[in-house]
């Protein structure tokens, strides 16, 4: 699985940090999301997944490998 982040799209609501901490974190000026891990272990993919479905605006977008 590889991840890509919309910044611009990014609205800084950080449910995708609440939801896969490992993956994500959020800019300290304006809560935009950071990519901390952009093809995170296998263990990982159902939180990114939920993080993807539970992102307001629709910033991440998961690539299957
Ligand atoms: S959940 Fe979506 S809008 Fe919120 S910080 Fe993460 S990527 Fe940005």
């Amino acid at each position: 699985m590889k991840i890509t982040v919309d910044e611009d799209t990014c609205c800084g609501a950080g449910s995708c940090v609440m939801t896969a901490p490992d993956v994500f974190d959020q800019r300290d000026e304006d809560g935009v999301v950071i990519l901390l891990d952009a093809e995170p272990p296998a263990d990982l993919y159902g939180v990114v997944q939920e993080a993807a479905d539970v992102c307001p605006a629709a910033a991440i977008r998961l690539t299957k490998q």
